[in-house]
C-alpha cells in the first residue's frame, strides 16, 4: 500500500477531505514536501510554530531535555526543572493576579481545566460563551462551542450554557450573579478573526466583577506574541481571572495551561483533591521546547516587530478579489466574501507552494497566521505568489 492508502485506510479521519501533504522536513518558514516540492508555511501549523520549524535553539532544549529524562511521574507530584523554570519565568511575564500555571496536555484540556476551577471557585453552574467560539473539542470545551453544527450530534452536553453575540454590549447584562464564567477570546479566531469594538472586553470584565463571575480569557491563538504583543489581553489592560493558552506555548511539542491566582489554583485541591489530574500535562519535554520558546519571544525584538509584518501583508495584498482584511499583527484573514473562491485560492496555494486554510465558523475567508519569523523578503514572495493565484482565478 502507498502511504496515501495507509493514511487513508487505518490513520482515524477528520473530514473527508484532508490536505495530505506528506512532508519530509520543516526548516524554518518552508515544509519540504516528500516530492522535493517546497511550501510557504502561512498559518504555523495553525497557530502554532511562532519561531518557525526547527528552530536551532528548540531543537537543543528538547534534545538536553531527552537526555536528562522524559516521562517520570504524572503531574503534581515530581519537582521537574523545565516545568517550575517554565512556570518562574511565565509568571514573571504576567500581572501578579496570574501567577499559578497548572499545566495540562492541549488547548482543550486547558479548557476544561479553567471551566472547571469556575465552577469550584463560584459554587455556580452557568456558563456563557460567544457565538461563532471555538474552545476545544471535548465534551466541556464543546459544550462552550458557539456554533450548532460541529456540536448537535453529541448532545447531551453540558447544561445551563449560554451563548453571547461577541461586541454586543447591551448582552453582557445577561450576565448575572448565577453565571459561573464568561469564556472569551480577546480577537475571535476561528469566527474568521472578528476584533473586540473599542471598550468592549472593558465593559466585559467590569461586568464580571460586578456579578462575581470568572473571565476566562481564551488565548491559545491570540498568545505568544501573534498581536505584536506578548499576550493579547494586553491590548486592552483587560485582566482575566484565568488565562488559558495552549498552540505556540508549547514551542511545536504537546502542552496547555489554564492560569490563575495561587489563591483560586488552591480550590482543586482539596474538597476533593486531584481536582484535575493528567498524566502527561506539563511533559518536561514538551516544557523545555515551551521555555525555550518564551525566551526567545522576551529577548528579541521578534514580538514587537510582529505589527510591522502585520502591516506589510496588508499593504503588500491588494487585489480585486480581496474584500477586506481583518485583524491584528500577524493573525489575519483575507476575506474574498465567497467560499469556492476561497476554497480555490487553498487549492491554488497548493499548486504555487503556500500553504493557508479557512476558519471553523467563516469559510469566505483565508488564514494568515505565519510563524513570526517571517522576514519582510518572505512576505513579499508569498503575497506576490498569492495575487499570482488570484489573477488566475475562474472569475
Ligand atoms: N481554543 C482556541 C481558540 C483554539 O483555536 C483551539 C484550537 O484550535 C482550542 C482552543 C483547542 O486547542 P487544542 O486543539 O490544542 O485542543
Amino acid at each position: 500500500m502507498s502511504n496515501r492508502q495507509i493514511f487513508l485506510s487505518h490513520i482515524g479521519q477528520t473530514s473527508s477531505s484532508p490536505m495530505m501533504l506528506e512532508i519530509a522536513s520543516a526548516n524554518g518558514l518552508i515544509l519540504h514536501g516528500v516530492n522535493g516540492k517546497k511550501y510557504i508555511d502561512l498559518i504555523s501549523g495553525v497557530n502554532v510554530s511562532a519561531l518557525g520549524h526547527s528552530h536551532p535553539r528548540i531543537i537543543k532544549a528538547v534534545k538536553d531535555q531527552v537526555d536528562r529524562h522524559m516521562h517520570l511521574m504524572v503531574y503534581g507530584e515530581f519537582i521537574q526543572s523545565p516545568q517550575i523554570e517554565y512556570a518562574d519565568l511565565l509568571t514573571r511575564s504576567l500581572p501578579p493576579t496570574l501567577n499559578s500555571v497548572f499545566f495540562v496536555n492541549s488547548g482543550t484540556e486547558a479548557v476544561e481545566g479553567a471551566l472547571k476551577l469556575a465552577k469550584r471557585l463560584t459554587a455556580r453552574t452557568e456558563m456563557i460563551s460567544f457565538n461563532n467560539a471555538y474552545h476545544g473539542s471535548t465534551h466541556g470545551a464543546m459544550s462552550v462551542m458557539g456554533g450548532e453544527y460541529f456540536k448537535n450530534a453529541f448532545r447531551p452536553l453540558l447544561p445551563d450554557v449560554t451563548f453571547l453575540n461577541f461586541n454586543c454590549r447591551a448582552e453582557l447584562e445577561l450576565i448575572s450573579d448565577k453565571t459561573a464564567c464568561v469564556i472569551v477570546e480577546p480577537i475571535q479566531a476561528e469566527a474568521g478573526i472578528i476584533l473586540p469594538s473599542p471598550g468592549y472586553l472593558e465593559a466585559l470584565r467590569s461586568k464580571c466583577t460586578e456579578t462575581g463571575s470568572i473571565l476566562i480569557f481564551d488565548e491559545i491563538q491570540t498568545g505568544f506574541g501573534r498581536l505584536g504583543t506578548l499576550f493579547g489581553f494586553e491590548l486592552n489592560a483587560v485582566v482575566p481571572d484565568i488565562l488559558v493558552l495552549a498552540k505556540s506555548f508549547g514551542g511545536g511539542m504537546p502542552l496547555g495551561a489554564f492560569i490563575s491566582s495561587h489563591e483560586n489554583m488552591k480550590v482543586l485541591t482539596e474538597n476533593p483533591v486531584l481536582g484535575h489530574i493528567t498524566t502527561f500535562g506539563g511533559h518536561p519535554v514538551s516544557c523545555a521546547a515551551g521555555l525555550e520558546t518564551l525566551k526567545i519571544l522576551l529577548e528579541g525584538e521578534l514580538v514587537s516587530n510582529v505589527e510591522k509584518k502585520g502591516l506589510l501583508f496588508r499593504k503588500l495584498l491588494k487585489h480585486k478579489l480581496i474584500k477586506e482584511i481583518r485583524g491584528k499583527g500577524l493573525m489575519l484573514a483575507v476575506e474574498l466574501g465567497d467560499e469556492k473562491l476561497m476554497l480555490e485560492l487553498v487549492n491554488a496555494g497548493v499548486e504555487k507552494g503556500f500553504i493557508t486554510d479557512w476558519f471553523l465558523f467563516c469559510s469566505t475567508a483565508f488564514r494568515i497566521s505565519p510563524p513570526l519569523t517571517i522576514s519582510e523578503e518572505q512576505i513579499k514572495n508569498a503575497c506576490a505568489l498569492i495575487i499570482e493565484a488570484l489573477d488566475e482565478m475562474s472569475i
